[in-house]
Protein backbone atom coordinates (compact mmCIF):
# COMPACT_ATOMS: atom_id res chain seq x y z
CA UNK A 1 0.00 0.00 0.00
CA UNK A 2 1.52 3.14 -1.12
CA UNK A 3 0.86 6.20 1.78
CA UNK A 4 -1.56 8.23 -0.65
CA UNK A 5 -3.48 5.48 -0.05
CA UNK A 6 -3.02 4.80 3.34
CA UNK A 7 -3.97 8.63 3.64
CA UNK A 8 -7.03 8.12 1.05
CA UNK A 9 -8.15 5.20 4.07
CA UNK A 10 -7.13 6.77 7.39
CA UNK A 11 -5.58 8.89 9.42
CA UNK A 12 -1.39 8.34 8.55
CA UNK A 13 1.07 9.08 10.97
CA UNK A 14 5.14 9.20 10.18
CA UNK A 15 8.16 10.20 10.73
CA UNK A 16 11.41 12.92 10.05
CA UNK A 17 14.89 12.02 10.20
CA UNK A 18 18.30 13.59 8.58
CA UNK A 19 21.13 11.76 8.02
CA UNK A 20 23.80 12.29 10.01
CA UNK A 21 27.16 13.87 8.97
CA UNK A 22 28.96 11.68 11.24
CA UNK A 23 29.87 7.80 11.55
CA UNK A 24 28.57 8.44 15.33
CA UNK A 25 25.72 9.63 14.27
CA UNK A 26 25.07 7.09 11.93
CA UNK A 27 25.32 4.40 14.32
CA UNK A 28 23.33 6.38 16.73
CA UNK A 29 19.88 6.30 13.72
CA UNK A 30 20.65 3.08 12.39
CA UNK A 31 22.93 1.02 14.09
CA UNK A 32 21.48 -2.22 16.08
CA UNK A 33 18.98 -0.65 19.00
CA UNK A 34 19.47 2.86 17.83
CA UNK A 35 17.06 5.14 16.69
CA UNK A 36 15.51 3.86 14.04
CA UNK A 37 15.09 0.10 15.63
CA UNK A 38 12.88 2.12 18.01
CA UNK A 39 10.88 4.62 16.08
CA UNK A 40 9.74 1.08 14.57
CA UNK A 41 8.50 -0.48 18.16
CA UNK A 42 5.64 2.89 17.74
CA UNK A 43 4.52 1.43 14.29
CA UNK A 44 4.87 4.96 12.24
CA UNK A 45 3.32 4.79 8.21
CA UNK A 46 6.79 5.66 6.81
CA UNK A 47 9.40 7.03 8.12
CA UNK A 48 11.18 10.19 5.19
CA UNK A 49 14.97 10.98 5.04
CA UNK A 50 15.76 14.86 4.36
CA UNK A 51 18.14 15.49 1.53
CA UNK A 52 20.21 18.26 1.37
CA UNK A 53 20.23 20.98 -1.41
CA UNK A 54 22.79 20.47 -3.72
CA UNK A 55 22.91 16.59 -2.93
CA UNK A 56 25.68 17.49 -0.51
CA UNK A 57 24.24 14.41 2.16
CA UNK A 58 22.82 12.03 -0.94
CA UNK A 59 25.39 9.06 -0.04
CA UNK A 60 24.49 9.35 4.28
CA UNK A 61 20.73 9.93 2.52
CA UNK A 62 20.57 6.44 0.86
CA UNK A 63 22.47 4.65 3.05
CA UNK A 64 19.39 5.34 6.05
CA UNK A 65 16.71 4.85 3.44
CA UNK A 66 18.07 1.40 2.65
CA UNK A 67 18.29 0.52 5.80
CA UNK A 68 14.94 1.11 6.62
CA UNK A 69 13.61 -0.60 3.51
CA UNK A 70 15.73 -3.76 4.25
CA UNK A 71 14.17 -3.49 7.49
CA UNK A 72 10.76 -3.69 6.18
CA UNK A 73 9.04 -2.31 9.05
CA UNK A 74 7.57 1.17 7.37
CA UNK A 75 7.80 2.88 3.67
CA UNK A 76 11.20 4.71 3.00
CA UNK A 77 10.21 8.15 1.77
CA UNK A 78 13.31 10.10 0.17
CA UNK A 79 13.01 14.48 0.25
CA UNK A 80 14.49 15.47 -2.75
CA UNK A 81 15.47 18.70 -4.34
CA UNK A 82 16.60 20.22 -7.60
CA UNK A 83 19.39 22.53 -6.76
CA UNK A 84 22.15 22.01 -8.76
CA UNK A 85 20.73 19.21 -10.17
CA UNK A 86 20.56 18.78 -14.24
CA UNK A 87 17.89 16.55 -15.46
CA UNK A 88 20.31 13.51 -16.28
CA UNK A 89 21.79 13.79 -13.09
CA UNK A 90 17.71 13.49 -11.50
CA UNK A 91 17.28 10.66 -13.78
CA UNK A 92 20.24 8.82 -12.42
CA UNK A 93 19.80 9.57 -9.01
CA UNK A 94 15.57 8.36 -8.94
CA UNK A 95 16.58 5.63 -10.62
CA UNK A 96 18.94 4.38 -7.96
CA UNK A 97 16.32 5.09 -5.09
CA UNK A 98 14.05 2.33 -7.90
CA UNK A 99 17.05 -0.07 -7.93
CA UNK A 100 16.97 -0.26 -3.92
CA UNK A 101 12.97 -0.02 -3.57
CA UNK A 102 12.44 3.41 -2.69
CA UNK A 103 9.61 4.43 -4.40
CA UNK A 104 8.08 7.43 -2.29
CA UNK A 105 9.94 11.10 -2.99
CA UNK A 106 8.96 14.70 -1.63
CA UNK A 107 9.46 16.86 -4.16
CA UNK A 108 11.02 20.19 -3.64
CA UNK A 109 12.54 22.92 -4.94
CA UNK A 110 14.74 23.35 -1.80
CA UNK A 111 16.47 25.56 -0.19
CA UNK A 112 18.60 28.14 -1.81
CA UNK A 113 21.94 28.14 -0.15
CA UNK A 114 22.54 31.77 0.68
CA UNK A 115 23.88 34.17 -1.98
CA UNK A 116 21.70 31.91 -4.67
CA UNK A 117 19.30 33.38 -6.55
CA UNK A 118 18.00 30.47 -8.15
CA UNK A 119 18.67 26.56 -8.23
CA UNK A 120 21.52 26.77 -10.08
CA UNK A 121 20.80 23.03 -11.96
CA UNK A 122 17.85 22.56 -15.19
CA UNK A 123 14.84 22.51 -13.23
CA UNK A 124 13.89 25.79 -11.38
CA UNK A 125 10.80 24.98 -9.26
CA UNK A 126 8.99 21.72 -7.35
CA UNK A 127 6.14 21.78 -10.17
CA UNK A 128 8.95 21.41 -12.96
CA UNK A 129 10.43 18.41 -11.24
CA UNK A 130 6.79 16.75 -10.52
CA UNK A 131 6.29 17.10 -14.11
CA UNK A 132 9.67 16.37 -14.74
CA UNK A 133 9.49 12.80 -12.43
CA UNK A 134 5.55 11.52 -14.17
CA UNK A 135 7.40 12.14 -17.81
CA UNK A 136 10.42 10.09 -16.93
CA UNK A 137 9.24 7.63 -14.27
CA UNK A 138 5.33 7.34 -14.90
CA UNK A 139 3.88 6.17 -11.75
CA UNK A 140 6.40 4.53 -10.32
CA UNK A 141 7.23 7.09 -7.42
CA UNK A 142 4.23 7.69 -4.81
CA UNK A 143 5.24 12.05 -4.78
CA UNK A 144 4.31 14.22 -1.83
CA UNK A 145 5.17 17.91 -2.06
CA UNK A 146 5.22 20.81 0.33
CA UNK A 147 2.66 22.85 1.24
CA UNK A 148 3.47 26.18 3.28
CA UNK A 149 0.02 27.45 5.19
CA UNK A 150 1.92 30.84 5.89
CA UNK A 151 2.51 31.11 2.09
CA UNK A 152 6.84 30.04 1.30
CA UNK A 153 9.00 32.92 2.74
CA UNK A 154 9.77 34.14 -0.90
CA UNK A 155 6.42 33.70 -2.63
CA UNK A 156 4.86 37.25 -4.52
CA UNK A 157 1.14 36.50 -2.48
CA UNK A 158 -0.52 33.81 -0.31
CA UNK A 159 -2.85 33.19 -3.61
CA UNK A 160 0.52 32.70 -5.73
CA UNK A 161 1.55 30.17 -3.60
CA UNK A 162 -1.91 28.08 -3.54
CA UNK A 163 -1.82 28.49 -7.57
CA UNK A 164 1.62 26.66 -7.77
CA UNK A 165 0.24 24.06 -5.08
CA UNK A 166 -2.45 23.66 -6.94
CA UNK A 167 -0.31 22.93 -10.38
CA UNK A 168 2.11 20.50 -8.55
CA UNK A 169 -1.71 18.21 -8.12
CA UNK A 170 -2.31 19.04 -11.80
CA UNK A 171 1.02 17.88 -12.80
CA UNK A 172 0.54 14.40 -11.14
CA UNK A 173 1.46 15.10 -7.05
CA UNK A 174 -0.06 12.82 -4.58
CA UNK A 175 -0.50 14.18 -1.60
CA UNK A 176 0.88 17.04 0.43
CA UNK A 177 3.22 18.01 3.80
CA UNK A 178 3.41 20.93 5.16
CA UNK A 179 5.30 23.36 6.00
CA UNK A 180 6.16 24.32 10.17
CA UNK A 181 3.06 26.39 11.09
CA UNK A 182 1.93 27.36 14.79
CA UNK A 183 -0.62 30.01 14.20
CA UNK A 184 -3.38 27.47 13.77
CA UNK A 185 -6.06 30.38 12.31
CA UNK A 186 -3.84 30.88 9.32
CA UNK A 187 -3.73 27.03 8.94
CA UNK A 188 -7.70 27.05 8.72
CA UNK A 189 -7.33 29.42 6.71
CA UNK A 190 -5.00 28.13 4.47
CA UNK A 191 -6.55 24.54 4.65
CA UNK A 192 -10.16 26.20 3.71
CA UNK A 193 -8.50 28.35 0.57
CA UNK A 194 -6.83 25.49 -0.83
CA UNK A 195 -9.68 23.38 -1.15
CA UNK A 196 -11.75 26.46 -2.57
CA UNK A 197 -8.65 26.56 -5.18
CA UNK A 198 -9.59 22.83 -6.17
CA UNK A 199 -6.84 21.18 -4.42
CA UNK A 200 -8.05 17.66 -3.18
CA UNK A 201 -4.92 16.22 -2.22
CA UNK A 202 -4.52 14.69 1.19
CA UNK A 203 -2.78 16.90 3.66
CA UNK A 204 0.24 15.31 6.15
CA UNK A 205 1.03 17.91 8.40
CA UNK A 206 4.28 18.05 9.32
CA UNK A 207 5.16 19.03 13.54
CA UNK A 208 7.98 19.90 14.68
CA UNK A 209 8.52 18.49 18.82
CA UNK A 210 9.13 22.19 20.74
CA UNK A 211 11.99 20.43 23.05
CA UNK A 212 14.38 22.97 22.51
CA UNK A 213 14.77 27.08 22.83
CA UNK A 214 17.33 28.00 20.78
CA UNK A 215 16.28 25.16 18.03
CA UNK A 216 12.72 26.60 18.05
CA UNK A 217 13.64 30.00 17.43
CA UNK A 218 16.32 28.91 14.58
CA UNK A 219 13.46 26.90 12.98
CA UNK A 220 10.35 29.70 13.14
CA UNK A 221 13.09 32.44 12.12
CA UNK A 222 16.72 31.65 10.16
CA UNK A 223 14.49 30.47 6.81
CA UNK A 224 11.01 30.23 7.48
CA UNK A 225 9.48 33.45 8.42
CA UNK A 226 6.72 31.10 10.86
CA UNK A 227 4.55 33.58 13.35
CA UNK A 228 4.95 32.04 16.51
CA UNK A 229 1.74 32.77 18.59
CA UNK A 230 1.70 34.39 22.01
CA UNK A 231 1.34 31.10 24.25
CA UNK A 232 4.81 29.85 22.57
CA UNK A 233 6.28 33.24 23.21
CA UNK A 234 5.56 33.16 26.74
CA UNK A 235 6.86 29.41 26.72
CA UNK A 236 10.09 30.94 25.67
CA UNK A 237 10.17 33.68 27.72
CA UNK A 238 9.62 32.20 31.39
CA UNK A 239 12.47 29.66 30.51
CA UNK A 240 14.84 32.22 28.89
CA UNK A 241 18.24 31.19 29.53
CA UNK A 242 20.67 33.09 27.02
CA UNK A 243 20.75 37.04 26.88
CA UNK A 244 21.54 36.14 23.15
CA UNK A 245 20.02 32.41 22.19
CA UNK A 246 23.19 31.52 19.93
CA UNK A 247 25.21 32.41 22.44
CA UNK A 248 27.13 29.21 23.60
CA UNK A 249 27.51 30.79 27.29
CA UNK A 250 24.42 31.23 29.35
CA UNK A 251 23.71 33.65 32.07
CA UNK A 252 21.76 32.11 34.57
CA UNK A 253 22.71 30.33 37.17
CA UNK A 254 19.70 27.35 36.76
CA UNK A 255 20.02 26.53 33.09
CA UNK A 256 19.22 23.05 33.41
CA UNK A 257 16.46 23.80 35.54
CA UNK A 258 14.99 26.12 32.75
CA UNK A 259 16.07 23.82 29.68
CA UNK A 260 14.07 20.85 31.43
CA UNK A 261 10.74 23.38 31.91
CA UNK A 262 11.05 24.53 28.68
CA UNK A 263 11.11 20.81 27.49
CA UNK A 264 8.14 19.90 29.64
CA UNK A 265 5.89 23.27 28.59
CA UNK A 266 6.92 22.36 24.88
CA UNK A 267 5.93 18.44 24.87
CA UNK A 268 2.53 19.63 26.03
CA UNK A 269 2.48 22.52 23.85
CA UNK A 270 3.30 20.14 21.06
CA UNK A 271 0.62 17.62 22.03
CA UNK A 272 -2.06 20.29 22.48
CA UNK A 273 -0.70 21.23 18.55
CA UNK A 274 -1.59 17.94 17.30
CA UNK A 275 -5.30 18.32 18.61
CA UNK A 276 -5.88 21.21 16.90
CA UNK A 277 -4.72 19.73 13.70
CA UNK A 278 -6.32 16.64 14.28
CA UNK A 279 -9.71 18.16 14.99
CA UNK A 280 -9.55 20.23 11.19
CA UNK A 281 -9.59 17.09 9.45
CA UNK A 282 -5.88 16.72 8.49
CA UNK A 283 -5.10 13.78 6.87
CA UNK A 284 -1.57 12.52 8.65
CA UNK A 285 0.65 13.63 11.10
CA UNK A 286 4.26 13.67 10.25
CA UNK A 287 6.26 14.47 13.26
CA UNK A 288 9.83 15.45 12.48
CA UNK A 289 11.81 13.28 14.96
CA UNK A 290 15.38 15.01 14.91
CA UNK A 291 16.69 12.00 15.07
CA UNK A 292 15.57 10.93 18.97
CA UNK A 293 13.18 9.28 20.01
CA UNK A 294 12.51 9.52 23.83
CA UNK A 295 10.69 12.85 23.77
CA UNK A 296 9.17 12.05 20.06
CA UNK A 297 7.82 8.50 21.54
CA UNK A 298 6.20 10.70 24.19
CA UNK A 299 4.35 12.88 22.36
CA UNK A 300 2.90 10.36 19.89
CA UNK A 301 2.24 8.36 22.68
CA UNK A 302 0.14 11.12 24.67
CA UNK A 303 -1.05 12.47 21.42
CA UNK A 304 -3.03 9.23 20.94
CA UNK A 305 -0.94 8.75 17.63
CA UNK A 306 -0.62 5.31 18.17
CA UNK A 307 -3.88 4.45 18.34
CA UNK A 308 -4.85 5.92 14.86
CA UNK A 309 -3.40 2.16 13.15
P1 LIG B 1 8.40 25.52 -4.72
O1 LIG B 1 7.08 24.90 -4.61
O2 LIG B 1 9.13 25.40 -6.03
O3 LIG B 1 8.23 27.05 -4.33
C1 LIG B 1 9.35 27.92 -4.14
C2 LIG B 1 8.90 29.36 -4.33
O4 LIG B 1 8.66 29.64 -5.70
C3 LIG B 1 7.61 29.72 -3.61
O5 LIG B 1 7.71 31.04 -3.16
C4 LIG B 1 6.53 29.60 -4.69
O6 LIG B 1 5.44 30.47 -4.45
C5 LIG B 1 7.31 29.98 -5.94
N1 LIG B 1 6.91 29.17 -7.11
C6 LIG B 1 6.60 27.86 -7.13
N2 LIG B 1 6.35 27.44 -8.40
C7 LIG B 1 6.54 28.52 -9.18
C8 LIG B 1 6.46 28.72 -10.57
N3 LIG B 1 6.13 27.70 -11.40
N4 LIG B 1 6.71 29.97 -11.04
C9 LIG B 1 7.05 30.98 -10.22
N5 LIG B 1 7.15 30.84 -8.88
C10 LIG B 1 6.89 29.62 -8.37
N6 LIG B 1 14.72 21.49 1.85
C11 LIG B 1 15.84 20.78 1.59
O7 LIG B 1 16.79 21.33 1.04
N7 LIG B 1 15.94 19.44 1.95
C12 LIG B 1 14.91 18.79 2.55
O8 LIG B 1 15.02 17.61 2.84
C13 LIG B 1 13.72 19.51 2.83
N8 LIG B 1 12.65 18.90 3.42
C14 LIG B 1 11.47 19.59 3.57
C15 LIG B 1 10.37 18.92 4.10
C16 LIG B 1 9.13 19.56 4.20
C17 LIG B 1 7.93 18.81 4.74
C18 LIG B 1 9.01 20.93 3.78
C19 LIG B 1 7.69 21.64 3.86
C20 LIG B 1 10.11 21.61 3.30
C21 LIG B 1 11.36 20.95 3.18
N9 LIG B 1 12.49 21.59 2.67
C22 LIG B 1 13.65 20.89 2.45
C23 LIG B 1 12.46 23.03 2.43
C24 LIG B 1 12.09 23.40 0.98
O9 LIG B 1 13.04 22.88 0.09
C25 LIG B 1 12.05 24.92 0.95
O10 LIG B 1 10.92 25.39 1.62
C26 LIG B 1 12.22 25.55 -0.41
O11 LIG B 1 12.60 26.90 -0.22
C27 LIG B 1 10.96 25.52 -1.27
O12 LIG B 1 10.67 24.27 -1.71
P2 LIG B 1 9.25 23.99 -2.41
O13 LIG B 1 9.31 22.62 -2.91
O14 LIG B 1 8.15 24.42 -1.52
O15 LIG B 1 9.40 25.04 -3.62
Amino acid sequence: MSVSDILETRSAFSFEVFPPKTDVGMEKLCGEGGVLDKLYTLNPDYISCTYGAGGTNVGKNLEVLKKIKADGKCIPVTHFTCIGNTKEGIKEQLQTYLDNGIDHMLALRGDLPFGWTGTGGDLHYATELVKFVRQEFGDKFTIAVAGSPEGHIACRSLEADIAFLKQKQDNGADYIMTQLCWDMDQFRYWLDAIRAAGVWLPVDVGIMPILDQAATINMALSRNGCVMPRELCEIISKNWIFPNPFEKEPFDANVEGKKASFKEAGIEYTIRQIDEYRACGINGIHLYALNKYDDVARIAKEAGLLDLI
